[in-house]
């Protein structure tokens, strides 16, 4: 069986196994769901089915097939197992249809052995890096409490050697969040040109899930839920968004350095579905494998009421069209308060990722995303630059050019203008007067190559 639509899968072969013991990090205690487990490598025969069934899956038209590997701490597998995914990867490749490696990881464990594999193999890697130093230790460290920044520049510097493509992925909290120059600045100095942010948003299910006995933020409603200590302020995040935006436009970094949630918008604004889940009106096609063959809805629904079944029993392709999973990606417009209906950014944000919806709506009804007052800011203040971007792109200039925006429009009017005398028999020589009326010569007005 293929789905009518992509779909991908997010593959945890070490499950939630990690060598780091990052303070916000939701998965460490997935290891509870798989009691008395002590092994959580994903052996040979899922492997193989969970490749086959990946690509023999999707779509008969898909383009290319890309694999992500997550985790947990994936690099813990070993090269060897990796050398097995792209072995397999050739055995079951459709023919003309290219597969693409995605690998996330602290970075950490990676050394000369990895470098020459993930640069010979094409491997994309992010990684995960919150900051300069005293930024990034505050919460990534090791199991012995030791701050890990240096040796995730160490497999940063790997990755240099070997000139393997990397981008960086930085988790947004309460304590760097009102750093947005400092971190922007940061990521461009390690050679990362593509920034993906992640917004701590720590609310009470996930404080109990831990079991968590520690501060938490000001309960942002009377009768509202709680929120963890790390989470960013709905406020701090738009405020971030927006500082990382001003700096990127003060750098002159547009068509540089990309940052994810830009081209989102950009790409939005200008007319394209959005390209991320959790700005999309519906979700479900982006699951979770877990290293036992378990499928899940979502990356942060990995629990029993969210497990689809086992790739042993059935195929990532009818499970992606199960209507289970479809109700769960239905939900996410389904369960739209009226708020954010009627909202004036409702097309660019659906109402964020439902797992953050805690919050009540000025009238009382369920189901408004926490970070909504940041995501406002942010839609405010760069709207208006995106669609200058989004109007100089039609024109087939660069988006860099949108600062030129009313200039460049004016002469693309100009040149229509001129189409159309010469398309009604005008006749013009390059000295004469251009057609549109500007004064100027043909030749150095509309008669000068775009
Ligand atoms: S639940 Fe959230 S993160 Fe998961 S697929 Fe839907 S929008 Fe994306
Ligand atoms: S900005 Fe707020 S009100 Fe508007 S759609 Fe997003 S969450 Fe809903």
């Amino acid at each position: 069986m293929q789905t009518k639509l992509p779909f991908h899968v997010m593959a945890k072969p070490i499950g939630p196994i990690c060598n780091l013991d990052c303070s916000y990090c939701f998965y460490l205690e997935k290891e509870e769901l798989f009691e008395g487990k002590s092994n959580f490598r994903m052996d040979d025969d899922q492997l193989e089915r969970y490749i086959q069934q990946y690509i023999e899956g999707q779509p008969a038209n898909a383009p290319e097939i890309s694999f992500a590997f997550q985790g947990g701490e994936p690099t813990l597998m070993g090269v060897a197992f990796f050398q097995k995914v792209i072995d397999l990867e050739k055995k079951y490749a459709r023919s003309g249809v290219p597969i693409i490696n995605a690998l996330q990881t602290n970075a950490t464990l990676l050394d000369d052995e990895w470098g020459v594999f993930l640069k010979k193999n094409d491997f994309l890697v992010g990684v995960s890096v919150d900051g300069p130093e005293s930024i990034h230790d505050i919460h990534r460290y090791d199991k012995q409490g030791k701050g890990s920044f240096k040796d995730v520049m160490r497999g940063i510097e790997v990755l240099q050697k070997y000139k393997v493509d990397f981008n960086t992925l930085t988790v947004v909290h309460h304590d760097n969040a009102d750093h947005a120059v400092e971190i922007y600045d940061f990521l461009k100095s390690i050679g990362s040109t593509f920034f993906q942010f992640i917004p701590i948003v720590e609310h009470d299910q996930i404080l109990e899930a831990k079991n968590v006995q520690r501060p938490i933020l000001p309960i942002l409603q009377p009768d509202g839920k709680k929120i963890g200590v790390r989470s960013v302020h709905p406020d701090q995040w738009g405020q971030f968004l927006n500082n990382i935006f001003d700096r990127w436009l003060e750098k002159n970094d547009v068509g540089k350095i990309f940052v994810q949630h830009f081209d989102l918008m950009l790409g939005m604004v200008y007319g394209y579905p959005s390209s991320l889940c959790v700005h999309s009106e519906t979700c479900g096609n982006a699951m979770a494998l877990e290293h036992d063959g378990g499928l899940y809805s979502c990356d942060h629904y990995v629990s029993p009421e969210f497990h689809l079944g086992n790739i042993r029993d059935h195929t990532i392709a009818e499970m992606t069209e199960s209507p289970q999973q479809k109700k769960f990606g239905d939900d996410k417009r389904d369960t739209l308060p009226q708020y954010c209906k009627k909202c004036d950014y409702l097309k660019y944000c659906w109402g964020a990722c439902p797992k953050d919806r805690i919050l009540k709506t000025p009238d009382g009804e369920e189901g408004l995303a926490y970070l909504c007052e940041g995501y406002m800011a942010f839609y405010k203040h760069t709207i208006p630059t995106f669609e200058k971007m989004s109007t100089v792109l039609r024109l087939k200039r660069p988006a860099s050019d949108y600062i030129n925006v009313e200039k460049i429009v004016a002469e693309q009017e100009r040149r229509m203008i001129t189409q159309q005398a010469l398309q009604s028999g005008k006749k013009v020589g390059r000295n004469d007067p251009c057609l549109c009326g500007s004064d100027k010569k043909f030749k150095q007005c509309c008669g000068r190559p775009a």
